[in-house]
């Protein structure tokens, strides 16, 4: 199928491929994928995510061909895994000149763009990407099976979430088949944390809370400060509350430098915590979501937990929608 897709990037002048702040291996894979694609189809191009590549990305191949700052000068901008524009920081200000595409699995995407290739039933915006791989007639090589696998693996968390279906397993065994390694995807997602990571969660468990199947805890400056953990590293802590028995809804909040709280949801299903960070500016999945509150740290908890077990009852009494 000849896309509209397809002439817009093969008619631009350079292309501007961006993902969101705070990236994930689906962010990062799904964009080193696109760009080697762009480079089959010799297409002008920079890779941009502001806050660079994350250590759970780092060993992708081509990782560091991502800068942080946009180009001058772009045509086309492809926003991966972005369910508004703004998710990918400050070059959000440059798009009004654009032709923009919109390439996301988010259930909160607000549909903006002039190309839209939003499918919220996708675990992954690399599954996208692998699709559209397919659709433009190019065969995947084992990097860019890898980049690809990266972004399924950590939407999954490994296969482990509740969404994951036959159709992922049948296009993780397809990125297998062209050379992607599971094993070397699953340790460079999950198995390459910095040493920091064990003295904040050492800080940061001591200190959190249970109440009616909401399990929170706090990410204090000066926890990050002790442990040397970047501001926007809040080292997986919230995979590992919504881990403990009898959890149905599990919350991280994360103390910013500039009077701001970011908060990290998980859920199971039937608590739909994409609804709690819509009604607080943020977006995200029905299991997995988040949002960024002005206000101080006890302030934002108290609002935000409020809301989270309003859904969490919700959903008890069988209104939930997630
Ligand atoms: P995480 O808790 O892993 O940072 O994010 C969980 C999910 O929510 C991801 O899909 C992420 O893209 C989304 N998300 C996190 N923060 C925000 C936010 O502030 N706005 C929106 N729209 N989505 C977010
Ligand atoms: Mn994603």
């Amino acid at each position: 199928m000849r896309s509209s897709l397809e002439s817009v990037v093969r008619g631009a002048g350079h292309v501007l491929a961006a993902t969101h702040v705070s990236p994930d291996p689906d962010g990062i894979g799904s964009l080193l994928a696109l760009g080697m694609l762009l480079e089959r189809m010799q297409v002008s191009h920079t890779l941009v995510s502001q806050d660079g590549v994350p250590y759970d990305a780092d060993f992708l191949p081509g990782a560091d061909t991502i800068v942080t700052d946009a180009p001058h000068d772009f045509d086309v901008a492809i926003l991966l895994d972005c369910s508004e524009p703004r998710r990918i920081g400050a070059a959000a200000e440059r798009l009004d000149e654009a032709t923009v595409v919109n390439i996301d699995h988010h259930a909160t995407n607000t549909r903006f763009g002039d190309v839209i290739r939003v499918d919220a039933g996708a675990l992954s915006t690399s599954q996208i990407v692998h699709r559209l791989a397919g659709e433009l007639g190019y065969s995947l090589d084992r990097r860019m099976a890898t980049c690809l696998l990266a972004g399924l693996v950590g939407d999954t968390q490994g296969f482990r979430i509740a969404a994951t279906d036959a159709r992922v397993l049948d296009d993780a065994a397809a990125l297998v088949a062209a050379g992607g390694d599971l094993g070397e995807v699953s340790r460079g997602v999950f198995g390459a944390r910095p040493l920091g990571h064990v003295a904040l969660w050492g800080r940061v468990l001591a200190g959190a809370s249970q109440s009616a199947g909401v399990l929170s805890a706090q990410i204090r400056l000066a926890d990050r400060r002790a442990a040397g953990v970047a501001e926007d590293d809040d080292a997986g802590i919230v995979n590992f509350l919504q881990s403990v028995r009898g959890t149905r809804a599990a919350v991280i909040f994360s103390e910013q430098g500039d009077s701001k709280v970011s908060v990290s949801l998980r859920s199971v299903p039937g608590v739909d915590v994409a609804a709690v960070a819509a009604d607080f500016g943020g977006g995200g999945h029905r299991q997995a979501a988040g949002c960024t509150l002005v206000g101080d740290l006890i302030d934002v908890s108290s609002r935000v937990l409020a809301r989270v077990r309003q859904a969490v009852d919700d959903s008890t009494l069988g209104r939930g929608s997630g």
